[in-house]
């Protein structure tokens, strides 16, 4: 089904939503924050260039039901401060209505056959790669993030998409389970799906954790409302749209725009799961909420993420290795290194190679694969990144390179940054930074390693570089992380789709990916038939004898190997 309107257009000089199929009185609204002058010079096309621009407004089209004048919110380029668009912001009305069209739209969504959604998925994924240019530029627009980066969360959707398009019959399947008593019972395990999932997702991987954990909800047969974060809902539309494309029925997906205080509650009330990406005091609000209301719900939440270099690390591989995995995205990537413990035999070496190398950074808004770093997202993640180095610098941490806004570059800008000399004082020793900021300290005995790791109440990634792949593998398992990879910082487990990814301790609730990442989303359910006779007492069998007869067959269960 359609959504039932059009807006005719979104005029941004105006900012006026003028619907026109119900022929309502137009009504003008306008963001506070916005002064005339400054919407005179919108849309500035500078950072586009000569590539195809998305059609914001007719992305706005997409957004569930909204179907009267609305307030409006503004999208800027991070790069650049630009004004890219603007979107509605819904309403409390609104997300019940999407809520509402989910819910009539899974009955049927759910009776389709798993090869129908399959063939819609597999479409959707070579769509993906297809239109993956116009991705990218617009990931690096409204993201403000480095093309290699957005080229990873293609890579994700596509990755994901593939595994569940294919994988998803054998994971839902009904499974033959031993009935409670040999031949007598035939018992089925079913996974039926939970209903309508609400996805809640960040801006700092906006493509990837909007699209890849909504692709094995509906898999599953359920239909999903997607609230993206307010700084980047023009990805999700695109993706969305390219969703359609492939063939799936709008109220089978649906994205509300807006505040996450306004969604979230009607979401906890309505939805009957909630699928949250963010930061843990959200997580732990909205977890709190869930278990009011006893919806399930998976809480993919922040970290800081331990890197341990051994001795015997292959220097070259570990310096490109974490660098990388400490910088991606400005270290805005909640998988991201920001402590690294260096043994003391290689760390004389490996110090001064690894800020050398992160000297080397180009840190540019280059639409092009010639950047190592983009910009952070806003001013609040600046603020908040230069907040903790500054309070690392006055209690006296010593400043191996970077440290400083780059307003030259843009306006959220900053530089990769090292420090030594970090004490459990500073905000930067436990807190989660979200930017390209790295702790460094020294440690001679692994066990010491391992324990410093540890002592964080975040556990989501780890890693471990070391040519003794088993001793990494060992350490790895000591690590209270959800992942924990050996030489590699973090793409070997989360592209391991295959198995679970998510946090210990305060950096979550439930996985994603694997067998975990589909069956959250649905209820399983047991049908057990019973032949010939009930377990109990009968007629022909009083109590005594159940008894007697149970304990024989119980001990012949133990015995016999076919019945165990
Ligand atoms: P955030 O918690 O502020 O916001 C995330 C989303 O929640 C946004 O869509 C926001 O609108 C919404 N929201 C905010 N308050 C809400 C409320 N009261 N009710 C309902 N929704 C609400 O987080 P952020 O700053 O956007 O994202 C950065 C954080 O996300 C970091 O801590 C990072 O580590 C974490 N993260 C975790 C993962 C993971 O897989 N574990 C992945 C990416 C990001």
């Amino acid at each position: 089904m359609k959504v039932d309107f059009t807006p005719e257009r979104l005029n941004p000089n105006q900012l006026i939503w003028n619907s026109n199929r119900r022929k309502k009185e137009t009504v003008v609204e306008t963001t506070a924050s916005l002064s005339p002058e400054k919407i005179k010079d919108v849309p500035i096309k500078q950072l586009w260039g000569t590539r195809k621009r998305p059609d914001f407004v007719q992305l706005t089209t997409l957004i569930s039901h909204i179907d009267t004048a609305h307030e409006l919110t503004t999208i800027r380029a991070p790069f650049t401060g630009e004004l890219i668009g603007t979107v509605p912001i819904c309403t409390t009305e609104d997300v019940q209505m999407a809520l509402q069209r989910a819910r009539d739209a899974q009955r049927s969504w759910s009776k389709t056959r798993i090869s129908e959604r399959k063939a819609i998925f597999l479409r959707y994924h070579d769509l993906v790669l297809d239109r993956q240019e116009e991705l990218l530029d617009l990931l690096q627009v409204e993201a403000g993030k480095s093309r290699l980066t957005a080229q990873d969360e293609v890579f994700d959707v596509v990755i994901n998409t593939r595994h569940y398009a294919v994988r998803a019959d054998k994971y839902l399947r009904p499974h033959r389970r031993k009935g409670a008593l040999p031949l007598l019972t035939h018992t089925m395990e079913l996974h039926q799906p939970v209903g309508v999932v609400g996805i809640i997702s960040p801006w700092n991987y906006p493509l990837a954790l909007t699209i890849s954990d909504a692709v094995p909800a509906i898999l599953a047969g359920n239909c999903v409302v997607l609230k993206p974060a307010e700084e980047t809902p023009f990805i999700a539309l695109f993706a969305v749209q390219l969703l359609y494309e492939a063939g799936l029925p709008h109220d089978v997906f649906q994205v509300v725009t807006g505040k996450g205080r306004v969604v979230g509650p009607v979401f906890i009330k309505e939805a009957d799961y909630l699928c949250f990406t963010g930061g843990t005091s959200t997580g732990r609000l909205l977890a709190g909420q869930a278990g009011e209301r006893l919806i399930k719900c998976s809480m993919e939440l922040g970290g800081k993420n331990p890197a341990i270099v051994l001795d015997d690390a292959d220097l070259d591989k570990a310096v490109t290795g974490i660098r990388g995995g400490s910088f991606a995205n400005a270290g805005q990537l909640c998988v991201h290194m920001e402590r690294l413990y260096v043994q003391s035999g290689i760390y004389d070496r490996f110090v001064p190679e690894f800020v050398r190398r992160v000297k080397e950074m180009k840190v540019s808004p280059a639409m092009d694969f010639s950047a190592d770093m983009g910009s952070l997202i806003s001013q609040d993640q600046l603020d908040k990144v230069t907040l903790h180095v500054e309070d690392a610098l006055q209690k006296g941490a010593i400043l191996l390179t970077g440290g400083k806004a780059r307003p030259d570059i843009g306006p959220f800008f900053f530089e990769p940054t090292l420090l030594t000399g970090v004490t459990p004082d500073m905000k930067v020793y436990a807190d989660e930074t979200f930017g390209p900021v790295v702790s460094i300290y020294k440690f001679d005995e692994v066990e010491q390693a391992i324990q410093m790791a540890n002592a964080s109440s975040y556990g989501l990634n780890s890693s471990v570089w070391t040519r003794d792949v088993r001793r990494g593998e060992q350490i790895a398992r000591q690590l209270k992380t959800g992942t924990s990879n050996v030489n590699e910082a973090l793409n070997a487990a989360w592209g391991s789709v295959d198995s679970p990814m998510g946090g210990m301790k305060a950096s979550g609730l439930g996985r994603r990916h694997g067998m975990e990442g589909i069956m959250k989303y649905t209820e399983p359910q047991t049908v057990a038939t019973q032949s010939l006779m009930l377990i109990g007492p009968n007629r022909f069998m009083p109590p005594v004898l159940y008894a007697k007869t149970m304990t024989v067959i119980l001990k012949l269960m133990k015995a016999i190997p076919g019945l165990r």
